[in-house]
């Protein structure tokens, strides 16, 4: 599978916006784009454009596809199931995100980052509802169970994660975790009032519409 393989931080230095792409590393004043926060490239520190509609809305687009790690053609699926969808479209599309199981375990605080806890859901660490499930894409529903299988909670990233769960924030309401299991669930699929990403989803719906 297609997958994004250059310094992730330049990701965010290009968006201008902490992606968090890198786990505890984004916490602590290494964070690259702390230290340059200008676009990368030869002339990062110069450019000066003044962005278009369009420019705005496409950059809008590439800030939710690698929060979220998600490729082109799986992004557009996404949008597509939201604007097919009863409910209003940039919400399904953030709830569809959302709701992804490695999403779903770097919430949690299992994972360090959305990369790790897909790492760790391709390598057959974690189930749902007590069966191994190893596609990271796997959208959860309310009240499924979802764990780190027992053998592998004492892994050293489970582990690390776990110990820096503080510096990430507090644990979204709709979301329920067990850390004495190593298992979550959560509770309802949320509403766009209480998922913590700061993203302009009408700027992707208006793009995509056009
Ligand atoms: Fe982005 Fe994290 Fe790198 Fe900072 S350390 S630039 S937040 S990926």
């Amino acid at each position: 599978m297609a997958r994004y393989r250059d310094a992730v931080c330049r990701l965010c230095r290009r968006e201008g916006v902490k992606l968090f792409l890198k786990g505890d590393r984004c916490y602590t004043e290494k964070c690259a784009i702390e230290r340059r926060s200008y676009v990368p490239g030869d002339h990062g520190q110069t450019r000066r454009t003044k962005l278009t509609n369009y420019a705005i809305q496409l950059r809008e687009k590439q800030k939710a596809k690698r929060t979220y790690g998600v490729l082109e053609k799986q992004f557009r699926n996404y949008f597509k199931k939201a604007a097919s969808s009863s409910g209003v479209t940039g919400e399904a599309l953030l709830q569809i995100l959302e709701t992804r199981i490695d999403n779903v375990i770097y919430r949690l605080g299992f994972g360090a980052s959305r990369a790790q806890s897909r790492q760790l859901v391709r390598h057959r660490h974690v189930t749902v509802n007590g069966r191994i499930v190893d596609i990271p894409s796997y959208n959860l529903r309310p009240n499924d169970v979802v764990a780190i299988k027992e053998s592998s909670r004492s892994l050293v990233p489970v582990q690390a994660a776990l110990e820096g769960v503080g510096r990430r924030g507090e644990l979204p309401d709709w979301m329920e975790v067990n850390e004495k299991t190593f298992s979550g669930r959560i509770t309802r699929i949320p509403s766009r009032d209480v998922i913590p990403t700061p993203i302009a989803e009408n700027l992707i719906v208006e793009l995509y519409s056009k």
